[in-house]
């Protein structure tokens, strides 16, 4: 249990290029950190922080969690989901197979780990955050592929429809749209020469940094956001103007 009755925040995606930075950020600030991934050895580690390895689409896995969460600390007071793998496209390169697995990862997670975490987030009027993209705003394009456009999509409306659903309950359910972040889902996968246009296709003419969306993170899950639900909250240089 936790004597101090510090908020506890359960991290997907931990050891990814947001997640750890996420982390961090919510440690700075006093959180217990229960971080999660699939690559356990990858996510940085000290305490207060619970690791465990998690396969996002494994619905037993994910309830399992929830639960030890709930055992071991007593409470789970935000759901921060940043788990997530781009494809590529042109339509025609893309197989039933891979179509699957990217909305499996992408967005039928957000679906386990909200039923999962309800009652959880019920019981401290909690939070979730899902991590959509511009991909998901604009209708992205072969850079990430046809299914990476679709789910983002579905997970910006999926934090509406459980805005509204949960509002009763005080929970906040909000969506972060990056656009091209310094993470290695995007430096780690295009060429100098790639990144260069890409920068260039960014209004503010730059990648983001990790930090800021890191502190969008922050923000959404402090107190200081709790009059904030259903919101997409646009972290893209420009990319999207709405
Ligand atoms: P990343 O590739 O660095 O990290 C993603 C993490 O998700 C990895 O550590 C990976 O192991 C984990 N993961 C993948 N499949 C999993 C599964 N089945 N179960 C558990 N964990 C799994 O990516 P990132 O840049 O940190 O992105 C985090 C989230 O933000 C993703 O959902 C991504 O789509 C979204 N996003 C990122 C950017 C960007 O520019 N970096 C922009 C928009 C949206």
């Amino acid at each position: 249990m936790i004597a101090n009755g510090s908020p506890v925040a359960l991290v997907t995606g931990a050891a990814g290029g947001l997640g750890r930075t996420a982390v961090a950020r919510l440690r700075e600030r006093g959180m217990h950190v229960v971080a999660t991934d699939l690559a356990l050895a990858e996510i940085p580690c000290g305490a207060p922080l619970m690791v465990a390895s998690v396969d996002v689409t494994d619905e037993s896995a994910v309830a399992s969690i929830i639960e030890r969460v709930r055992s071991e600390y007593g409470r789970l007071d935000h759901v921060v989901h940043l788990a997530g793998m781009v494809g590529q496209g042109p339509l025609g390169d893309v197989s039933l197979k891979d179509w699957n697995r990217l909305l499996e990862v992408n967005l039928t997670s957000a679906f386990l780990i909200a039923k999962a975490a309800h009652a959880a987030l019920r019981d401290t009027r909690g939070g979730l955050v899902l991590a959509s993209s511009t991909n998901g705003l604009n209708g992205g394009s072969a850079l990430s592929g046809p299914a990476y456009a679709v789910a983002k999509a579905g997970l910006i409306n999926f934090a509406r429809y459980l805005a509204k659903e949960w509002a009763s309950d005080g929970i906040r359910v909000n969506c972060l749209a990056p656009g091209p972040i310094k993470t290695p889902m995007v430096t780690g996968r295009f060429s100098l020469e790639a990144l260069a246009v890409l920068r260039e296709s960014v209004p503010l003419g730059r990648l983001g940094e990790p930090e800021q969306v890191a502190h969008a993170i922050d923000y959404l899950t402090s107190s200081e956001a709790g009059f904030i639900t259903g919101t997409v909250m646009n972290i893209s240089g420009g990319v999207v103007l709405d």
